[in-house]
């Protein structure tokens, strides 16, 4: 690794966390622990409880009361902005720490953390002023005896369960929205990076949210999480992962209360990059969309549909710029793509390496793990496959391994980038209009890039179509999600007699 640019240090020890209920931390006490060694480094970073069942109910019973007795949702909408922009400005102060934790847990460079937990400021601000925007309907047109007004209620108590990849910017993109909506929270990240969402409750308690309206139980997913979404008291479960758990969260609320879901679930993103495009860009975009967060990443470009004349060519542009890419130290200032977040994912990952092999891809650059004397690393990789049938073109690999696939025409482009179950994300490169828009229009895509990837910000929802989910977070749609609509009918004056 390279020591000469400021590197940050580990900690000496693990630091030990409890988890957040009604306004406040609780002790681990007896609990059985979880700790976490960083993947970057192989060392052991933090300690979180194993929360029982007894742990869930009680902070879902906080949450319920929180809810029920109106503390929050009761308050004018002005009074919860006011409390999601001094959350704004804590989270401000403490990146640094933020960061910190999150690169240690998750192994994603520290210069990225810091990025994304600045963006996760904005998220905060934009929901308080969408807070005080929402609004109902009025029909003032049904008579001069009848009043039709249509108001949004909060849904209730909301779960949330986000997946390691984004621990701190993924629950950002909800929680501030669903407060906005005047909702209560039990949320539960991944066991393998929960200390940057017990930060955040933590936060929120400081920024003057009433007890109870944030409570965080730390866990597996087959433990307390299974539990959490299959809770009578859950009204609405936001779940963020891979489409083979959302399956069972359907299930479970099917089985449950029929609680509402919102699915943020997979993807195989297609980059449609046609000859015309500034390839010079293109490479430079393509390489960082598969390679940003180790291709860990929901809507990495991980499907490159390149145009049969300059397939060839931009393979090499695209592998040249991965070359340059700093892999290493995730706590190293300038590095830029960091470890693999955990044992399995990197297993995973190889395992598709092999698979591209043995189904005969042409390997461009990459396929190995790197030894860096500690954590664990995967090379960016490229294969080149003639068609769509090998598992590396089709399947969600979720790291940095991206397939090259060559189209002649528009029309197979398109086809080819919707030849997939999922629906989450895609870019287009070219520099004529009339092809952008055209495939903008026809592929398949809750997200779609033209020129660039990975943009995003608060204004702008975010979801999947087919399979890769149901609903939108973020934006004001992200509000609207957490609410639930009534109709009020109003007489004016005097009944109309049933019975004379
Ligand atoms: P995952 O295994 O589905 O886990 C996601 C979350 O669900 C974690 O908190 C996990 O807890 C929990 N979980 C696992 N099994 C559960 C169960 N039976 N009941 C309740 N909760 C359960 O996914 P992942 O491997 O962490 O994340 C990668 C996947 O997420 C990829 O498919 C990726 O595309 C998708 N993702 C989608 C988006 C989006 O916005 N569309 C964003 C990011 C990631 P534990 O980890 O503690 O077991």
């Amino acid at each position: 690794m390279d020591k000469s640019s400021h590197v940050l240090t580990l900690p000496s020890e693990p630091r030990e966390f409890g988890f957040y209920m009604d306004g406040d931390w609780v002790a681990a006490g007896e609990r059985e622990m979880f700790e976490r060694a960083s993947p970057g480094h192989g060392v052991p970073v933090t300690r979180t409880p194993r929360c029982t069942e007894d742990d869930l109910n009680a902070a879902v019973a906080s949450a319920r009361t929180a809810f029920d007795d109106r503390r929050w949702s009761g308050l004018s909408a002005a009074d919860r902005s006011a409390v999601l922009l001094k959350a704004a400005e804590l989270i401000r102060e403490r990146i640094e720490e933020i960061a910190y934790w999150e690169t240690l847990e998750n192994g994603k460079p520290i210069a990225q953390a810091r990025a994304e937990v600045s963006g996760c400021v904005g998220m905060f601000e934009y929901a308080a002023g969408l807070g005080r925007a929402l609004h109902g309907e009025t029909y003032n047109n049904s008579g001069d005896n009848a009043l039709g007004v249509v108001t949004r209620e909060p849904i209730g108590v909301v779960g949330v369960i986000t997946p390691w990849n984004f621990p701190f910017l993924i629950l950002c993109e909800r929680v501030p929205y669903i407060l906005a909506a005047g909702c209560t929270i039990v949320a539960k990240p991944s066991e393998v990076t929960s200390v940057t969402t017990l930060l955040l409750a933590e936060i929120l308690s400081q920024a003057g949210l009433p007890d109870g309206v944030m409570n965080v139980v730390t866990g597996s997913g087959r433990t307390v999480g299974q539990k959490l979404l299959e809770h009578m008291d859950i009204d609405m479960l936001s779940f963020t992962g891979s489409t083979s758990v959302g399956r069972s969260v359907v299930e479970a609320s099917g089985r449950t209360n029929f609680k509402k879901l919102g699915l943020e679930l997979g993807g195989k993103n297609p980059q449609i990059v046609f000859a015309d495009a500034d390839l010079e860009d293109a490479a430079d975009g393509v390489a960082f969309g598969i390679a940003f967060n180790t291709g860990q990443c929901c809507v990495s470009g991980s499907r490159l549909l390149v145009e049969r004349s300059v397939v060839e060519e931009f393979s090499r542009m695209v592998a040249d710029k991965l070359s340059k890419a700093k892999i290493g130290d995730p706590l190293d200032e300038t590095t830029q793509i960091g470890a693999i977040t955990t044992d399995a994912q990197n297993s995973t990952i190889m395992s598709y390496i092999s698979k591209g092999q043995e189904d005969g891809a042409h390997l461009v650059c990459g396929g190995k793990q790197l030894d860096l004397g500690q954590g664990q690393y995967i090379e960016p990789t490229i294969f080149t496959c003639d068609s769509m049938d090998s598992a590396i073109a089709r399947e969600e690999i979720f790291g940095p391994v991206l397939t090259v696939i060559p189209f002649d025409t528009m029309d197979q482009a398109i086809a080819v980038a919707n030849d997939t179950e999922y629906g989450l994300a895609a870019s287009v490169w070219t520099k004529n209009i009339d092809k952008a828009l055209t495939v903008s229009r026809q592929v398949k895509a809750g997200r779609f890039w033209v020129n660039t990837t990975l943009a995003g910000g608060p204004e702008l929802p975010i979801g999947g179509f087919k399979q890769s989910g149901w609903g939108r977070e973020a934006g004001m749609h992200g509000v609207e999600e957490y609410t639930q609509i009534k109709s009020v009918h109003i007489e004016i004056g005097k009944r109309t007699p049933w019975v004379e």
